[in-house]
C-alpha cells in the first residue's frame, strides 16, 4: 500500500540527490553536491581531500545510475527513482551504504577542519546540511550519532545513519 505521506517522503528524497533541481538525477547533481561541501568547508576542489571527493561522487553516481537508471540514458527520472531505486535501496540498505561510502568517506575528511581524523557532532550536522537534509532533521542525526557525548562522531556511524535516512521512511 502507497500512502501519500510515503509519497511525500521520497520527493523529498528525490529531491536531496537532485541538487541541481532540473528534474532528473545525474551526473552533475553528484558534482554540485561534492562542490557544494567544498565551498561549505573552504576547501579548494585541487586539494587531496577535494579530489577524493569528486572520485567518491561518482562512484555514488556510478553505483546509483546502476541501480536505477534502467534505460540507460545516464539520468534517473523520478520514476525511475521511484520504481527502481526506493525499492532497492530499501530492501538492501547495506548496499546503498556501500556506494555512498567512498563519497562520505571522503566528505568526513573535508569536514574534519581540524584535522584530527575525528569530526564533530556541528561539522556532521553541517555534512547533511549542504547535502540537503532539513536542518533540523541533520542536527537530531548528527548529535544521536554521538552516543557516548564526548562531541565526536566516527565514520562507522553516520555511513549507515545516512542510510537510513536515504533509504527507509522514518
Ligand atoms: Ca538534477
Ligand atoms: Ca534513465
Ligand atoms: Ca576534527
Amino acid at each position: 500500500m502507497v500512502s501519500s505521506e510515503y509519497e511525500r517522503r521520497i520527493a523529498a528524497r528525490f529531491a536531496t540527490f537532485d541538487q541541481d533541481g532540473n528534474g532528473h538525477i545525474d551526473r552533475g547533481d553528484f558534482s554540485v553536491a561534492a562542490r557544494a561541501l567544498l565551498t561549505e568547508f573552504h576547501r579548494p576542489a585541487r586539494c587531496d581531500q577535494g579530489q577524493a571527493l569528486y572520485a567518491g561522487a561518482e562512484a555514488f553516481w556510478q553505483g546509483m545510475a546502476g541501480i536505477a537508471d534502467r534505460d540507460g540514458d545516464q539520468r534517473i527520472t523520478r520514476e525511475e527513482f521511484v520504481t527502481g531505486a526506493v525499492k532497492r535501496l530499501r530492501d538492501n540498505p547495506e548496499r546503498f551504504a556501500e556506494i555512498a561510502r567512498p563519497f562520505l568517506h571522503a566528505a568526513l575528511a573535508v569536514a574534519d577542519t581540524d584535522g584530527d581524523g575525528a569530526v564533530t557532532v556541528a561539522e556532521t550536522a553541517r555534512v547533511l546540511r549542504v547535502l540537503g537534509v532539513p536542518a533540523d532533521t541533520a542536527s537530531t542525526i548528527a548529535a544521536a550519532l554521538d552516543a557516548d557525548g564526548d562531541g565526536k562522531v566516527g565514520e562507522q556511524d553516520v555511513v549507515p545513519a545516512f542510510a537510513r535516512y536515504f533509504t527507509v521512511p522514518e
